[in-house]
């Protein structure tokens, strides 16, 4: 393999989900829901493809999706966008982070960062010759410090790249956070990538704002969501990028030749969804706040007791008390001791130590199943 790609093991979520099968375990490990999305999106692509929607889409997308993604930019936070040129489609928010970073970061320029970090993240950085800056979230309450942030930047650092809703542990960013990101990109010039695939899924008072609809912020920030996690479509793989036309001209310019174009079929689809199944989001996640607390207090009341998150799938769980050497040992016995399968925090967090014990459990699965492995965990000795 390329030199490239040294130091970076397989994805722990397909190491993870592999287990599961072949252990027959509970998997609260890789996010994704096992309920579809809407009936009614499923069929807009049966439709698609009967309408002949089956050869190359333009690169950008096609005008439908890139309208449909204006629209809920303003719907939702009053961002105006031009369809045309502000909005690309990607192959899932992960071909957008790919193809923003190979397009825009050169050999040796810093990306600031929130550890523990999204495996792509650390992946993608490398792969475009970057160099990672980390500001670390700990235990147990993961909020940003921004004395730590400050202290990343230098005079090599050129993008943030933020995630909020932040995946693996639930933070999302508050106004004074954001702020914080703000100054710091005017003050030192930088471009903010922001991954917002969780945008809707927030509880509580919990509310996301994206950082571009700051003041100074919307000509430096390119925005990155997808569909997967807010209409329950994580296999669809269709995303986003907005923000000023040249960061969206850097993500095609990279795109072009990564995938050329997202699937055809899919794309009015996506674009259906945005339209008419908007609320969909919203009632997702006042479900999901339940089946959050659910798996928190069954957590809890098997010896694992869980920080509550204010967004995401995810909840994690601090195991240094029951003596484990680290989340991965944990995270790789659990299946035999308990018949579940959880994602250890390890090895999202390469930069320090801070991730050691923590073992991240989803619960977006059915009540179901999260009761399920709840009875397990709680059997296990
Ligand atoms: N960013 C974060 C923080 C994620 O958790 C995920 C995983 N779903 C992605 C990006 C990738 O999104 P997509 O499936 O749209 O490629
Ligand atoms: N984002 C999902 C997670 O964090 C899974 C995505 C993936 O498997 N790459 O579990």
């Amino acid at each position: 393999p390329a030199h490239r790609l040294d130091g970076i093991p397989p994805t722990i979520f397909t190491q993870m989900s592999a287990l599961a099968l072949r252990t027959g375990a509970v998997n609260l490990g890789q996010g994704f829901p096992d309920v579809d999305g809407p009936a009614s999106s499923r069929a807009r692509v049966a439709r698609a493809v009967e309408e002949g929607a089956n050869q190359y889409a333009p690169g950008t997308g096609v005008p439908a999706l890139r309208r449909a993604v204006a629209e809920h930019q303003r719907r939702h936070y009053g961002i105006d966008l031009d369809p045309d040129t502000q909005v690309c489609a990607t192959t899932g928010a992960t071909e957008g982070i790919a193809a923003a970073l190979l397009g825009l970061v050169d050999p040796g320029d810093e990306v600031v960062v929130l550890e523990p970090y999204y495996d792509s993240y650390v992946a993608m950085i490398q792969m475009a010759g970057g160099v990672r800056r980390p500001v670390t979230l700990r235990a147990p309450d993961y909020r940003l410090d921004v004395a730590e942030l400050r202290a990343a930047v230098t005079a090599r650092t050129r993008f943030v790249l933020l995630n909020s809703p932040h995946n693996p542990t639930g933070t999302v960013l508050g106004p004074e956070e954001l702020q914080a990101v703000a100054d710091v990109a005017i003050e030192h010039d930088l471009v903010v990538i922001t991954d917002e695939v969780y945008e809707h899924l927030v509880y509580d008072d919990a509310v996301h704002t994206p950082i571009s609809t700051l003041p100074g912020m919307a000509e430096r920030t390119l925005s990155l969501s997808s569909v997967g996690k807010s209409w329950s479509f994580t296999g669809w793989k269709v995303g986003w990028a907005t923000g000023p036309s040249y960061l969206v001209e850097a993500v095609l310019n990279a795109k072009q030749w990564l995938t050329f174009t997202s699937g055809s079929p899919l794309q009015p689809a996506v674009a259906q969804a945005l339209d008419e199944e908007a609320d969909f989001p919203l009632a997702l996640a006042r479900d999901l706040q339940g089946r959050r607390d659910l798996l928190c207090e069954g957590l809890g009341a098997a010896g694992l007791p869980a920080r509550v998150p204010q967004g995401t799938y995810f909840a994690s769980v601090d195991v240094e008390h029951l003596g484990w050497e680290d989340s991965t040992a944990f995270c790789r016995a659990l299946p035999e001791r308990a018949g579940v399968v959880a994602i250890p925090l390890r090895g999202f967090y390469p930069d320090s130590d801070a991730g050691r014990h923590l073992v991240r459990f989803a619960f977006c699965k059915t009540v179901q199943v999260i009761e399920d492995g709840l009875a397990r965990l709680a059997a296990a000795d």
